[in-house]
């Protein structure tokens, strides 16, 4: 506590140094205190210390006289598959252009953080200072200082504190589907925006997404000791934020972050480390570049998106589930194969996708049978051998072009390991020295479609090992039908 109170002095000080909107980095301190307290429980989404955070951003946002979007309520419910309820925070500064006002500029910073743990019977707490009570800290001065000149505005501007970000973006997902998109010219992240003196850098990630803005950009003033980084796009496949949700519509997104230099989802990421100076900074920032960007008498998308936003996702993985049949091949002798038998095989899977090739490995259980001639000559009754196995294929696929963004055919070549760890000859165990080889390898060969989250398709393999220890001719051969689905 005494730390707080020392920031508090310095940070009046420095206030009256920098300040160029009369921020209050005494207000911007305390959001941040307040929300990355302990007792917030590190603001899971569904969280009775959740739903506390929700109540003082919405009381932010009532004191600073910002109108309920649609007139409702500043909270926004929404239901979680277990059902726990969350709650977006949606406050709105309609524009003042008759026609103008009818387009929006979203802010939104999500509130929600990873809960806590208990290590020792002691409770560990990930307060999220950086990730995300930063950002939203940002967000409720911002509004406070933009309500002040809102005769200025032609657009309007919607702030939203956005919960669940952490367990997959689900706030803004919710959100991004309550105003058509073709009226949303842009939505801004303010996500992890705590540690501007440590990182000396504001990156603004997908100026791309618009036209004109590295221009507009360039005229906000900024302390010379950090540079603003302009980034085409966002590129990073491993972390997302908000913008996600809206870049899928098409929308132009702004991520803004001071980077990747706090204890990033560690239980260390607490207030007492975050540069307030640098968030007043930040926040004076935003207030020029949402003011130069409401009265823009144009905000038009350029049309071009990241690679991670043109609808084949850089990195997949999912479940996989084959169903199919198999038998050995009989090679040297008059018998084509031998007798079918079922074959099941399921297990995760990833892919790697370019724009026109994927590489997909299969981490798969599969269990096959089929019926084999104990004499080769098939005068007795054939036996049915079972064989337990883990299979590693690995192919390349050829992939089309996309239809509607997430529609693909592919044909795929490759090949395949599997180690037998477990089988049945004829009812008995089998035994490894005797019947099966442990380990056999191969081709295959696939083709199919992948629409959304699912692929279904046809895959083809053959051995070209043997499959029974002292008879080489024989070699496992299958046909699956194949269903995966992508997370
Ligand atoms: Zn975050």
């Amino acid at each position: 506590m005494k730390k707080f109170f020392f920031i508090l002095f310095f940070s009046a000080f420095c206030n009256f140094l920098h300040s160029q909107h009369d921020v209050s980095l005494e207000l911007l301190t305390k959001h941040v205190y307040t929300l990355a307290d302990d007792a917030m429980r590190g603001r899971y989404a569904g969280s009775s210390e959740g739903y506390q955070a929700a109540l003082y951003i919405e009381k932010q946002f009532e004191e600073i006289g910002l109108t309920p979007f649609e007139n409702t309520d500043f909270l926004q419910a929404f239901y979680l598959t277990n059902n726990k309820k969350c709650h977006n925070i949606i406050g709105i500064i309609e524009g003042k252009d008759s026609l103008l006002k009818n387009e929006y500029i979203i802010i939104g910073a999500h509130y929600d953080h990873l809960g806590y743990k208990f290590i020792n019977d002691k409770i560990d707490v990930y307060n999220g200072a950086d990730d995300n009570a930063s950002g939203v800290a940002t967000l409720i001065e911002l509004a406070r200082t933009l309500k002040k000149k809102e005769n200025e505005l032609k657009r309007s501007v919607i702030f939203a504190a956005f919960d669940a970000e952490e367990i997959g973006l689900l706030g803004s997902r919710y959100f991004s589907k309550q105003i058509p998109a073709n009226k949303v010219k842009l939505m801004i992240s303010l996500d992890m925006v705590g540690y501007l003196k440590q990182s000396k850098k504001l990156y603004v990630k997908g100026v791309a997404n618009i036209e004109n803005i590295k221009n507009l950009i360039k005229n906000i003033p900024f302390p010379q000791s950090s540079t603003i980084v302009l980034q085409n796009y966002e590129t990073s496949i491993l972390y997302a934020t908000d913008t996600e949700s809206y870049a899928k519509l098409g929308v132009p997104t702004l991520h803004i972050t001071t980077g990747m230099k706090s204890p990033y989802h560690t239980t260390k990421d607490d207030a007492d480390k975050i540069d307030y100076e640098g968030l007043m900074t930040i926040t004076n920032f935003m207030i020029d570049l949402i003011d130069t960007l409401a009265k823009q008498n144009y905000l038009s998308p350029s049309g071009k998106k990241a690679h991670k936003n043109r609808g084949l996702a850089p990195f997949q993985a999912g479940l996989i589930l084959n169903i199919g049949s198999n038998a050995g091949v009989l090679q040297k002798t008059a018998f084509h194969s031998t007798k079918l038998g079922f074959a099941i095989a399921a297990g995760p899977y990833m892919q790697i996708n370019t724009k026109r090739i994927a590489i997909r490995t299969e981490v798969l259980y599969e269990n096959k049978t089929f019926s084999f001639p104990q004499q080769i000559n098939y005068t007795s009754k054939p036996i049915k051998i079972t064989s337990q196995a883990i299979t590693v294929p690995v192919s390349l696929l050829l992939i089309s072009n996309l239809i509607e963004d997430s529609f693909y055919y592919y044909a795929g070549i490759g090949g395949f390991y599997t180690y037998n760890f477990h089988g049945k000859n004829a009812g008995k165990r089998m035994d490894f020295n005797k019947d099966i080889n442990h380990h056999e390898g191969g081709i295959q060969s696939s083709i199919g479609f992948s629409a959304y989250k699912v692929n279904i398709g046809v895959t083809f393999r053959r051995s070209l090992s043997p499959t029974i220890i002292n008879t080489p001719s024989v070699k496992n051969r299958s046909v699956y039908f194949s269903i995966g689905y992508s997370f």
